[in-house]
C-alpha cells in the first residue's frame, strides 16, 4: 500500500502504518487540547487512540494466526485511520476455515474486554475507594471500544468479518459463488437500510453514510471478484491468448508499425530479433506519441518496452492475468515452454471477450 511505512515485523508479518493515521492522531490531539485540559488532555486523547489501535492490531493478528493454522501466510498488515487491513496471501475457501479465520479477529476483542473487566473488577474489590473518572476511565473506555469493535465487525456485511462469517455459514449448504452472492446481497441491503434509516430519522451522520456507501461498494466488489474467479476456473492461457498476430523485425521503422496498426486491429506489436527471440513490445500509445516527436522514419526499436513477465500456454489463466496486471507490457507474451518461442499474446481485451463468450454460453 502506498504512503505507508514499516513499523516492524511480527512473526513474519510486516506491520505498516499509513501516513493518514498521523492526521487522525493530530486531530484527536487538537480535540483533546481544546477540551480545556491543554497538553494533558491532548496526551490523554493520543494515548487512548494509540491504545485503541493496538487493539485493532491484535484483532488483525487474530486473523493472521488463524489463517497460518491453515498454511495461509499474511505478508503485511496496514493500519489506517478507519481500522486495520490484513493482506492474506489468499482467502480460505472451505467454509469451516473461513469461519474460523473470520471469527478469530472479533474473539481477540472479546478476550481483551474480558481481561479489562476482570482487571477493573479486581481493582474495585482490592481498592473500593477507586475513582473511575481518574484511574479507571481509560480502561473503561478501552473496554467499551473493544465491545464496539466486536459489534461493528460482526455486522453481516462485506468487508466486515460478519460478512465472511455469514458466507461461511451459508457455505455449509450452498456453493461458494452462491453463498458469496447471498452474503453480498444481505450486506448491500443492510447498507441501504442503514442509509434510509438515517435519512428518515433526520439523524444524518456523514461518517455513517460514508461507511454505508463503502460497505455497499465493497459487497458488490466481493461478489464480482468471486464470480470472475469462478468464470476463470479451469481455464488456461492457451484458451484465451491471441495466436493470430503480426511481429516486427528489429530493423523496422515507425512507418512499418503504423502500416500494421492501420491494416488490422492489433494494438501491441512484439519485436523479434533475427534468431526469433522476443525483444519486447511496441504499444499503440507509445507509437503515436513517438510519431509526433520523431516522425515516421525513426527506428521502432527506440520505443520498445521490454517485458519483464511472461506466460506459458499451460499456465493458469487467473495467474497469468495477475502477471498481466503487474508486468510492464500491456500484452503478456506467451512463450512455448520447450522452444522458448513466442506463440501468443494475452491482452485484457481478449480475456474480456472470452468472458463474454463463456457467460453467453452458460446462459444458452
Ligand atoms: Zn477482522
Amino acid at each position: 500500500m502506498k504512503w505507508s511505512f514499516k513499523l516492524g515485523t511480527v512473526a513474519g508479518t510486516e506491520v505498516r502504518i499509513h501516513v493518514t493515521f498521523f492526521i487522525l492522531l493530530a486531530f484527536v490531539a487538537m480535540q483533546g487540547m481544546s477540551g480545556g485540559q491543554g497538553m494533558a488532555g491532548a496526551l490523554d486523547a493520543v494515548l487512548f487512540v494509540s491504545a485503541a489501535f493496538v487493539c485493532v492490531l491484535l484483532h488483525e493478528f487474530g486473523h493472521v494466526f488463524a489463517a497460518r493454522g491453515y498454511g495461509i501466510r499474511t505478508p503485511d498488515i496496514t493500519l489506517l485511520p478507519i481500522g486495520g487491513v490484513a493482506r492474506l496471501e489468499r482467502m480460505p475457501e472451505k467454509p469451516m476455515q473461513e469461519l474460523v479465520v473470520a471469527i478469530c479477529g472479533p474473539l481477540v476483542n472479546v478476550a481483551i474486554s474480558a481481561a479489562i473487566s476482570t482487571f477493573l473488577g479486581l481493582s474495585l474489590v482490592l481498592n473500593p475507594d477507586i475513582h473511575f473518572e481518574q484511574s479507571g476511565h481509560f480502561w473503561e473506555k478501552l473496554m467499551v471500544w473493544n465491545l464496539f469493535m466486536v459489534a461493528f465487525n460482526l455486522i453481516p456485511a462485506f468487508p466486515m468479518d460478519g460478512g465472511r462469517v455469514f458466507r461461511a455459514l451459508l457455505g455449509f449448504f450452498v456453493d461458494f459463488e452462491r453463498a458469496t452472492r447471498w452474503a453480498a446481497g444481505l450486506g448491500q441491503a443492510i447498507a441501504v437500510m442503514a442509509g434510509l434509516w438515517m435519512l428518515l430519522s433526520g439523524n444524518v451522520s456523514p461518517v455513517l453514510i460514508l461507511i454505508a456507501f463503502f460497505v455497499f461498494i465493497a459487497a458488490g466488489q466481493e461478489a464480482s471478484a468471486v464470480s470472475q474467479r469462478q468464470a476463470f476456473q479451469g481455464l488456461r492461457v492457451e484458451d484465451a491468448m491471441v495466436t493470430d498476430f503480426h511481429t516486427i523485425p528489429s530493423s523496422a521503422l515507425l512507418r512499418d508499425v503504423v502500416a500494421l496498426l492501420l491494416s488490422g486491429n492489433q494494438h501491441d506489436f512484439p519485436m523479434i530479433d533475427a534468431r526469433g527471440d522476443l525483444l519486447g513490445i511496441i504499444t499503440r500509445q507509445r507509437l503515436i506519441s513517438a510519431l509526433t516527436e520523431h516522425g515516421p522514419l525513426h527506428p521502432a526499436e527506440s520505443i520498445l518496452i521490454p517485458c519483464d513477465l511472461q506466460a506459458t500456454p499451460r499456465m493458469d489463466l487467473a495467474e497469468a492475468l495477475t502477471a498481466l496486471d503487474a508486468g510492464t507490457c500491456s500484452a503478456l507474451p506467451v512463450m512455448d515452454a520447450y522452444s522458448g518461442r513466442l506463440v501468443g499474446l494475452l491482452t485484457a481485451e481478449n480475456v474480456g471477450e472470452l468472458l463474454m463468450v463463456r457467460t453467453a454460453l452458460r446462459r444458452a
